[in-house]
């Protein structure tokens, strides 16, 4: 544990691809970084079974094992990792402030990395049926508790997608609710998926409502056609979420700049130098277009250059 008075060099705030990337390359550089992880060690790529597109994997890596061997690599040339979910900042003077919820971290250079959580529906009773009465936003993770029933996935990106495959393994049928009739995912990923006999498409869809059992696990749900506005009733024992993130920015609101989303926004002319000087930013919780492992790796990278360049440009 930091006493208050350590002034760290830099302080890398998540443990995602990006974080662990800058936490690699400021390691190596001999800053010694002290890295805060949060609630969902090892980040979103912890809840993708396979993770075939990072390069260097011929046949693919789970999630799991990619961040994890990130976080040694880092470890091994002196990163320090510490659980601390930061609740506000203080970027105004020249040392940068940050408070978890029992201390205070003092850093000349800060690495913001904090990634994205899953967006809901926002229904009235959707949060009742969350922590394993039907309602969730991770296939990995749950998928396998719905082995032979019937299961619905909201959503027409590559994660609706990916997650509605990897439900086949478990479930005896799929849902794939979309609000449109076109989907937003990757042609390869929409062949793949509109290709199995498990799984029918919902077109022009939404929930309109969670229907529950006596014991309050998840029964069915409504189902609202969008075109025509009928209502009909679908049976299921899972509610699989996939309509896209939030980046987990709050705790930096109004110290960095950010957009109407809450992305924080990098200077121009730069991907990762937000308008302090002294803090930068990596992968998800700015980039809401690629939001890929690599990338955010590719981020996590600039950022601890930058980050190493602009500590020896200012004396330390
Ligand atoms: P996304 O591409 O933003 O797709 C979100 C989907 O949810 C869209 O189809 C959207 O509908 C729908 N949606 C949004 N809000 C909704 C609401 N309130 N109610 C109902 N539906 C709603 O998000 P994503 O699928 O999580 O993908 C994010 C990024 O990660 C993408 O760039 C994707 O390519 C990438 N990704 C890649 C892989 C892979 O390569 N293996 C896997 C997963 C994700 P509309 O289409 O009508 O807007």
């Amino acid at each position: 544990m930091s006493s208050p008075t350590t002034i760290e060099n830099v302080v890398i705030v998540g443990t995602g691809c990006a974080g662990l990337t800058a936490a690699v390359y400021t390691a190596r550089a001999g800053l010694a970084p002290l890295v805060l992880e949060g609630t969902q060690p090892g980040g979103q790529l912890t809840t993708t079974s396979e993770v075939e597109n990072f390069p260097g994997f011929e046949h693919g890596i789970d999630g799991y094992t990619l961040t994890d061997s990130i976080r040694k690599q880092a470890a091994r040339f002196g990163a320090r990792y510490e659980s601390g979910l930061v609740q506000s900042v203080d970027f105004s003077g020249a040392l940068k402030v940050l408070r978890t919820g029992d201390r205070e971290i003092h850093a000349r250079a800060v690495i913001i990395a904090t990634g994205a959580a899953p967006r809901l529906l926002g229904l009235p009773n959707e949060m009742g049926f969350f922590g394993g009465k039907g309602v969730t936003t991770c296939a990995t993770c749950d998928g396998a508790f719905y082995r032979g029933m019937e299961v619905i996935v909201v959503g027409g990106g590559d994660s609706a997608c990916e997650e509605a495959l990897f439900l086949t393994r478990f479930a005896s049928k799929v849902t794939l609710v979309h609000r449109r009739d076109a989907l937003r995912a990757s042609k390869i990923m929409q062949q793949r998926m509109l290709d199995h006999p498990k799984i029918k498409p919902a077109w022009d869809s939404a929930v309109a409502e969670i229907v529950g059992d006596a014991q309050g696990n998840v029964a069915g749900v409504k189902l609202r056609n969008l075109k025509t506005g009928a209502v009909t009733d679908l049976p299921c024992k899972g509610i699989f979420v996939a309509i896209g993130h939030q980046p987990n920015t709050q705790a930096f609101t109004g110290a960095v700049r950010t957009d109407e989303a809450g992305y924080i926004v990098p200077e121009t002319g730069s991907q990762v130098r937000t308008n302090v000087a002294g803090v930068f930013v990596a992968g998800d919780c700015a980039d809401h277009v690629f939001r890929q492992a690599i990338t955010a790796a590719g981020m996590g990278c600039q950022a601890a250059i930058e980050a190493e360049r602009w500590l020896a440009e200012h004396g330390n």
